[in-house]
């Protein structure tokens, strides 16, 4: 059985349906191919908070309404911050950010993952136009002048006039059509965990960097905050492997019990870190985006938001079209997208090593920068806005 769409997109995940949302409210037939389960029900409000949360930056946000879900999502639950407090574990340097300073309503919210999936399949699976082939993945392409064709592990063909690859940092598409990415390791892991703690977390991002690593705490609707805790790779197993009780002193000492005493935690989880750059987006009919494309260190939170960005300028590229495979247009995304990409890759991995200094007069540069930026409006304004917009 074969079936013909303008637009596959490989992978369900947050970038891939809202590209596939954005594509279908255009008009265009959309099939999307996911290997997992369409995104259950979302929790119960009472139950605990999923261990899997992103920092959504306004011009996300933006997106995201656009598509007619961040208002359902911030129904659910979602917890806005007004502040960032950011500061090193040498120096006494800090740098303040304050959304009311910046004329902003706020800096951005932090939200569950499969919140912002399951409303994008949510709305995604009342459209006509769009298919879903789920617990399947992509195991054959092929990339032809006329169409691209793709097989799927359950046998099932499907053809159309672009493939949109957005099935994350390990793409199989990326890997059948040979696509050449660079990447390199951090030698790191993040650690996450939810957390309550003895003060209120004020709606604030905080984050301290160590020497090893940055350690983020982000507000979340209920009290608690989500911990992105970066360590050496020799130190996960160790850390991941405490009592609950060992694990949270240690936690508040990394802290400087800024928030007092972390008093309780959830389950944990380490994620590897790593950074990569597709050096080629597009080949013929298929375009990478999202974290097929790119990867980024966590510390910025900006990994997702980058493939909302993506999402955003296909959107505004096709507004209008009839045709979906434009090699021109499609030819300016990869050139725009990619050089945004690599830029932002770069300013997270060098604020990494900047951070991991532990002394001498790169240190000293670095706190006397975060004092100039913390006494500096402009600066912060023009920081603040191009974290805003995701580098675009
Ligand atoms: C600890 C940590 C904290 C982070 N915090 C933030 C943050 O605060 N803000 C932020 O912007 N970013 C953050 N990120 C990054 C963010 O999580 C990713 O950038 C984002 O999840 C990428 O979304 P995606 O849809 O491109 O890929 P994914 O989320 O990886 O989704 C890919 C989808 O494709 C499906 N798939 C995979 N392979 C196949 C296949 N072969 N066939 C079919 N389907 C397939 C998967 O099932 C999945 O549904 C963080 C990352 C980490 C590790």
């Amino acid at each position: 059985m074969t079936t013909s769409y303008d637009v596959i997109v490989v992978g369900g995940g947050m970038v891939g349906s809202s590209a596939a949302l954005a594509l279908a409210q255009q008009g265009f037939s959309v099939a999307v191919i996911e290997r997992q389960k369409l995104a259950g029900e979302p929790m119960e409000l009472t139950e605990a908070y999923d261990l899997r949360v992103s920092a959504i930056s306004p011009s996300s946000q933006a997106l995201l309404s656009e598509l007619g879900v961040w208002q359902e999502i911030t129904r659910m639950r979602s917890c806005d911050y007004h502040k960032m407090f950011i500061w090193h574990e040498n120096g006494n340097s800090v740098v303040r950010f304050a959304s009311e300073q910046l004329g902003l309503a706020h800096l951005g919210t932090i939200v569950e993952n499969r919140l912002i999936q399951w409303s994008l399949q949510q709305v995604l699976q009342g459209l006509s136009n769009v298919h879903f082939f789920t617990e399947q993945q992509v195991v054959h392409i092929e990339n032809g002048s006329d169409e691209v064709q793709v097989k799927t592990s359950t046998g099932r063909f499907v053809h159309a006039q672009l493939l949109i690859a957005a099935d994350g940092r390990e793409s199989s598409v990326r890997n059948l059509l040979k696509l050449p990415v660079i990447s390199g390791s951090y030698q790191q892991s993040a650690i996450v965990a939810n957390v309550s703690t003895e003060k209120s977390h004020d709606n604030t991002a905080w984050q301290r960097f160590l020497v090893t690593g940055p350690l983020a705490f982000l507000p979340l609707s209920n009290g608690q905050s989500s911990i992105v805790w970066s360590v050496d790779d020799d130190q996960v197993d160790k850390l991941m492997d405490l009592s609950d009780t060992a694990f949270t002193e240690a936690l508040s000492a990394a802290f400087e019990f800024r928030l007092g005493a972390v008093t309780q935690t959830s389950a944990r989880a380490a994620f590897p870190l790593n950074w990569h750059n597709a050096q080629q987006w597009l080949q013929q009919r298929v375009l990478l985006i999202g974290d097929a494309a790119h990867g980024v260190h966590p510390l910025a939170g900006q990994g997702v938001n980058l493939g909302f960005a993506d999402v955003a300028l296909l959107k505004t590229l096709f507004y209008g079209q009839s045709a979906i495979y434009q090699p021109r247009l499609l030819r300016r995304f990869e050139r725009q997208r990619k050089a945004e990409a690599a830029s932002a890759t770069h300013l997270f991995s060098l604020l990494k090593l900047l951070y991991g200094q532990q002394g001498g007069l790169i240190c000293r540069v670095r706190d006397l920068g975060m004092s100039i930026v913390d006494a500096n409006m402009m600066l912060k304004r023009l920081i603040m806005n191009s974290a805003v917009k995701n580098m675009a």
